[in-house]
């Protein structure tokens, strides 16, 4: 077996079988599409130390930066399993392969949740953006939108509200679902506007970027258009640990793995790292860091459990 197998392949993964592979043990990486959401990033200029990149760019230096080391990568393996045994922990694969680490990290990453509506798939990294944090100040001085109401979405919105010139916050029920402080904050801000019982059917653009967002007004079922530049989704954010959910790891009922501040889950050996766990703020560089101490927590593990 592994002494430490990692599976996921994001910077979360990456930065830990960098770590594990630098203790000199045996490592390996198994990975549905190694760079993880990097890959479908365009610009990012909040990882520190680097002004500006690329997702593409940064997924091949993540890729590049591990094949220093002597790590196994096997790509394009969706994990489907994992159960504990006497010799340790055993995950399974779809096609039927398993594969066996005395330590597991698991950093599976997570998925913006989609709207699913016309042009939002054409013009994703066009206008249409999911991570305010990082996007945010591409549409300085500019008309966005925040579709969700929830925590997440206020939060954008006056996060959003302090760098473009307008802010159209759109949700669907008939009452903003985040918290009584924060909506306080949001309608006492000026160049804010809240609609509510608005269900977003269309993303529209001239071809090459966002001009607009239609809504039916679900009050009186009319559609209504906002001219705009840009479109932040903020309705929830998945992560991938549905495979675990006979595990015995401890999901919350959101579906993120449990960690402590070692990056250890309920089942001992078993770590998390990165947008899969209950760690808040889902970052690269939070990703990263989380994956290297995960790492490092798995081989006190090893060096406590292992028989001399
Ligand atoms: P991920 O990057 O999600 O990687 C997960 C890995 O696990 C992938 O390799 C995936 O294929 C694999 N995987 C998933 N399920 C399985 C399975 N069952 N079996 C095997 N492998 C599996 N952050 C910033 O800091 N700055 C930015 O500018 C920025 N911009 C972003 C823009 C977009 C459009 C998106 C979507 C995200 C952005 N983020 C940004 C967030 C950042 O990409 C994430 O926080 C970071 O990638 C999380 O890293 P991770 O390793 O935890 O997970």
């Amino acid at each position: 077996p592994f002494d430490v197998l990692v599976v996921g392949g994001g910077p979360a993964g990456a930065a830990a079988a960098i770590y594990a592979a630098r203790k000199g043990i045996r490592t390996g990486v198994a990975a549905e599409r190694f760079g993880g959401q990097v890959l479908d990033t365009m610009s990012i200029e909040n990882f520190i130390s680097v002004k500006e990149t690329e997702g593409p760019k940064l997924a091949v230096a993540l890729e590049e930066h591990v094949r220093q080391y002597d790590v196994d990568i096997m790509n394009l393996q969706r994990a489907e399993s994992l159960k504990t045994t006497p010799e340790g922990v055993e995950i399974g694969f779809a096609g039927g392969a398993t594969l066996r680490g005395k330590t597991v990290i698991i950093a599976t990453g997570a998925r913006w949740r989609e709207m699913n509506v016309p042009g939002e798939a054409q013009y994703r990294n066009k206008g249409v953006a999911y991570c305010p944090h990082c996007d945010g100040p591409l549409f300085k001085g500019k008309r966005v939108a925040v579709v969700g109401g929830g925590n997440s979405g206020v939060e954008a919105a006056i996060d959003l509200a302090g760098v473009v010139s307008h802010v159209t916050l759109l949700e669907f029920a008939p009452e903003l679902k985040a918290d009584a402080v924060l909506v306080r904050k949001l309608r006492s801000l000026p160049n804010v506007d809240i609609i509510t019982q608005a269900q977003t059917t269309e993303v529209t653009g001239d071809g090459s970027r966002v001009n607009g967002l239609v809504y039916t007004d679900r009050a009186s079922g009319q559609s209504k258009t906002v001219a705009l530049e840009g479109v932040f989704v903020q309705i929830g954010l998945v992560p991938n640990s549905a495979w675990l959910k006979d595990s015995g790891v401890a999901l919350t009922r959101f579906g993120e793995i449990e960690v402590d501040a070692r990056g250890e889950t309920s089942v001992p050996g078993v770590f998390a790292a990165g947008d899969v766990t209950t760690v808040p703020y889902k970052q690269i560089v939070i990703a990263m860091g989380e994956g290297s101490k995960a790492s490092l927590a798995a081989f006190d593990h090893l060096i406590r459990h292992s028989a001399p």
